[in-house]
């Protein structure tokens, strides 16, 4: 495997940033009828959420044209993304992704005695998805696709990932982590989730932590097949480690279409500012689906990030392909405005 990730040695000896582009939160969340529900529904924290979330899980099932038990919620989709690991690779075995992809759910894995099997993506960054069903053997146990990808910001053909997911699904369960799929301009329209009405064996992840704005709030879910699920839920009954306000606030933002419009929208605009900023200073980039957008940085990943930090700037910082990279998220206009500055500083 060629990925890697830079991180600095300890986060709290730099100063607090004034442009926090790290983890690609959204910088207008939550909505404000996600804080109104969410502030509505704090004096009830000395009650278990236990109904409430059952109303949530309706509501969630109903947009997503499943039933009840095709849902199964976590405090955030990371949650999700490991205890799915955990299960499914205690007894060893293989994951299958994309390299470079997102690692939570394969280092969980990695962890509880998985080897991962990393296929590179292809020339126009997105799954090489005959290499990865080549890839898959008797020891295959999950092939995990994000998709957009992160840390690329790339998307995969939406109709030949349907049939890859519907054919491999046959033979071994499909995770697609779907958490920036509704940056896309037709939102989630390119969802995996109409095959689970087909009884495929796909698992689909979502989060309010993108754009709902809602990272801190904790709330996530994926959609499964109810056997799939259920062998998760002998371990975890998930929904357990979301707060009451938490329940409200999540209902309250799936409602709030004009906030997620409105994010959608403004999430564009601070990227055309981005690729107009990177050209002026003579980067390349890769036009990204998401909400952060990664290019190619002539200079070791560590230092970078120390410059950066120092100049109160929070990026992350990549290898892969034989290349360093840059990924930044974007917030709001002002944040990227600095984030521009202080890489002209660092690296011109
Ligand atoms: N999946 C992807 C692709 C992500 O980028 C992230 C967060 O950055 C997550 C899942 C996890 O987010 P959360 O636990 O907040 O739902």
């Amino acid at each position: 495997p060629f990925f890697k990730e830079y991180l600095l040695d300890d986060l709290r000896e730099f100063p607090i940033l004034s442009a926090k582009l790290n983890a690609n939160e959204n910088p207008y969340g939550p909505s404000p009828k996600a804080l109104e529900a969410f502030t509505a529904a704090a004096p009830k924290g000395n009650r278990y959420a236990w109904k409430e979330l059952f109303q949530l899980v309706n509501k969630i099932a109903e947009f997503e044209g499943v039933q009840d038990k095709n849902i199964m919620m976590g405090p955030g989709s990371s949650d999700l993304l490991e205890k799915t690991a955990m299960v499914l690779f205690m007894n060893g075995g293989n994951v299958v992704s994309a390299d470079p992809a997102y690692m939570s759910l394969i280092r969980v894995a990695e962890s509880v005695g998985a080897t991962w099997k990393p296929v590179p993506l292809k020339k126009d960054w997105s799954h090489d998805l005959k290499a990865m069903e080549a890839a898959v053997d008797a020891n295959t146990k999950l092939v995990y696709i994000c998709n957009p990808n992160n840390p690329t910001g790339t998307i995969t053909d939406h109709k030949e990932l349907l049939d890859f997911c519907s054919r491999v699904s046959e033979k071994v369960p499909v995770f697609i982590d779907e958490a920036y799929l509704a940056f896309m301009g037709e939102g989630l329209k390119k969802s995996m989730v109409s095959l689970i009405s087909e009884g495929k064996n796909v698992i689909i992840a979502r989060t309010f932590s993108k754009i709902h704005g809602m990272a801190g709030l904790r709330v996530g879910y994926i959609v499964g097949q109810e056997e799939t699920l259920g062998k998760l839920k002998k371990i975890t009954r998930g929904g357990m480690g979301i707060t009451y306000p938490s329940v409200f606030a999540a209902m309250a933002a799936m409602d709030d279409v004009e906030f997620l419009d409105k994010s959608r929208v403004l999430n564009a605009e601070c990227k055309k500012f981005v690729y107009n900023s990177l050209e002026s200073m003579g980067f390349e980039y890769v036009p990204s689906e998401t909400s952060f957008v990664i290019f190619p940085i002539e200079m070791e990943g560590k230092e970078f990030l120390q410059k950066m930090t120092h100049l109160k700037v929070g990026v992350r910082a990549f290898q892969f392909m034989d290349k360093n990279w840059c990924r930044v998220s974007m917030g709001t206009m002002e944040e990227m405005k600095l984030f521009a500055d202080a890489t002209a500083k660092v690296l011109i």
